[in-house]
């Protein structure tokens, strides 16, 4: 059988764009090649206690507000979605200081002023009206997403200049006072916070998602993707697990099939790719294609954001009190800031701590993550290895760095101390292991405001029919890739 469209990958992307084209009644086919779709949102589960990866929580879902009208498309509104406190979404921990991250535009600003003098610092009134001003940015991001994505085309994106101005020099100019700035970047592991390159919309966009509301999900980020797999399926769409592309065959600046081992080929009018870019381009022949070296260099030669290191931590029943709150643990306002390219050590590195929302309403969590972030020179000693083979030092390392992790988090929540039945790890080699993103990469390629026309990438490829979806494109997370989702399905679906 000849599809409409065939699908690379079964992350959120892959899927969010599988469910859009089976509803414009196109026949789907998706090729993932782990036993479980999800990609990133794939859950796992310990001695019974069922873990998230790549999922915490997402922003905007609150009625009228962005991921809402997507999710509402998507028959995604009735899992069972937790909201997080709105006065305190996010706690963000510098050296002891807390500081509350809280919903509502104003509610936000006057939140984070009170907890400044609250902690002894005084926020000048010029200070005061440039957080107020970044707030209506916010409010204004948040307003005009639709905007943005009614054009259809990521090259006006990236021309627009939200995307080509860096956030830290706007924070400065706007705000002039750097503990304020160091504040607002406190939830950093939401993004890679690269003084250098991070640009004004990936900052605001994603905060001003998170300042509309923020929510976790019971049960864990997994059910969004078999929701949506049951649903492409109900509708006469494939989803195939356990078969990896290997190869896109390519024939007169088309593509014609993909390639599932041992000579087996699923045939397709149109192709999308939910994989890395780099990885896409891996699997097209270099000889006779249409995609000029040129193109692959571009795309190949891309950085890509820092990896992460997760500890999931197994609970004894009834001992750790739920938090219905993140906790950002910081070292102090300068560091969270990468200025100059230096890493802090693993002692000193900005750390995110997510409780899992209990059954039943009960007061006590049984899990809790701890992510941190990891640069890939940091395990590529071992890049040679495969999971669950990768030797004696490489545990030794994980369980090292786990004990320094739970340490640092135990001096904020010394409820945790005594009540840890498992410890589980994974390192950015994890996720290349099972998502197959370069270098493990968690938000994929690293957004650039100087270079936005070449860090920013369309959903079209020099391959007529091969389109590209997911984090890698426009913006990272829940929300990034539902927004790139959406375009990529418009496009395909008008090629027809
Ligand atoms: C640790 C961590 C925490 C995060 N926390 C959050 C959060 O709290 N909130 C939030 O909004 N975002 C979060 N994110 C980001 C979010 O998870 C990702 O942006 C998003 O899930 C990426 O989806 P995707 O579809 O682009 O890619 P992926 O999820 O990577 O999907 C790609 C899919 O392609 C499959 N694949 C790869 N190669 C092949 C092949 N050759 N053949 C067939 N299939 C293949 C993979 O197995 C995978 O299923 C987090 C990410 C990480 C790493």
């Amino acid at each position: 059988m000849k599809y409409d469209v065939v699908i690379i990958g079964g992350g959120l992307g892959g899927l969010e764009c599988g469910y859009m084209l089976a509803k414009k009644g196109l026949s789907v086919c998706i090729v993932e090649k782990n036993a479980r779709t999800g990609g990133c949102l794939q859950n796992f589960t310990r001695n019974g206690h069922i873990f998230d990866t790549g999922f915490h929580y997402v922003g905007g879902l609150a009625e009228g507000q962005p991921l809402n009208k997507i999710f509402s498309a998507l028959g995604l509104l009735d899992l069972p979605w937790k909201q997080l406190d709105t006065d305190c979404f996010d706690e963000v921990i510098f050296n002891g200081e807390r500081y509350r991250f809280a919903n509502g535009y104003d509610n936000f600003t006057e939140t984070l002023l009170h907890d400044c003098e609250k902690n002894g610092h005084t926020i000048n009134a010029k200070a005061q009206s440039g957080l107020k001003e970044y707030a209506n940015l916010l409010k204004e991001i948040g307003e005009t997403t639709f905007d943005r994505l009614n054009k259809k085309s990521l090259e006006h994106l990236a021309a627009e200049s939200y995307f080509s101005k860096p956030i830290y020099q706007y924070l400065k100019e706007t705000i002039y006072n750097e503990l304020l700035i160091g504040i607002l970047g406190g939830t950093s592991l939401k993004m890679e916070l690269e003084e250098k390159t991070l640009p004004l919309y990936t900052f605001s966009q994603i905060n001003s998602s998170f300042v509309q509301s923020a929510w976790r999900l019971r049960g864990g980020g997994e059910q969004i993707a078999t929701t949506l797999a049951a649903k492409i399926e109900g509708m006469g769409g494939k989803v195939l697990t356990r078969l990896e592309v290997t190869r896109i065959v390519e024939k007169d600046g088309k593509a014609e099939a993909v390639e599932i081992g041992a000579g087996e080929y699923i045939e397709g009018k149109a192709f999308i790719s939910n994989l890395h870019p780099a990885l896409t381009l891996s699997l097209i022949n270099r000889e006779n294609s249409s995609i000029k070296n040129i193109f692959r260099r571009r795309i190949c030669n891309l950085e890509n954001t820092f990896g992460m290191f997760t500890v999931n931590l197994a609970l004894k029943a009834g001992r750790v009190p739920y938090l219905n709150r993140n906790i950002f643990i910081n070292k102090n306002t300068d560091t969270v800031w990468n200025k100059n390219g230096e890493r802090e050590n693993f002692e000193n590195r900005s750390l995110m701590v997510s409780f899992q929302v209990p059954e039943n309403e009960a007061v006590h969590t049984d899990n809790i993550d701890i992510l941190m972030p990891m640069y890939w020179n940091e395990v590529s000693k071992w890049e040679g290895t495969k999971l669950f083979r990768r030797g004696e030092e490489y545990e030794d390392f994980k369980a090292k760095t786990a004990e320094i992790c739970i340490r640092r988090v135990e001096e904020y929540l010394p409820d945790l101390k005594g009540t840890i039945e498992g410890t589980f790890t994974s390192t950015p080699l994890t996720y290349r292991d099972y998502t197959g993103t370069i270098n493990g990469s968690a938000y994929g390629i690293r957004k650039d405001y100087s270079r936005a026309m070449l860090t920013v990438l369309s959903p079209t490829t020099p391959l007529q029919n091969l389109f590209l979806t997911g984090q890698n494109l426009n913006l990272h997370g829940i929300l990034g890739v539902s927004m790139t989702a959406l375009m990529t399905s418009a496009i395909v679906e008008g090629s027809f």
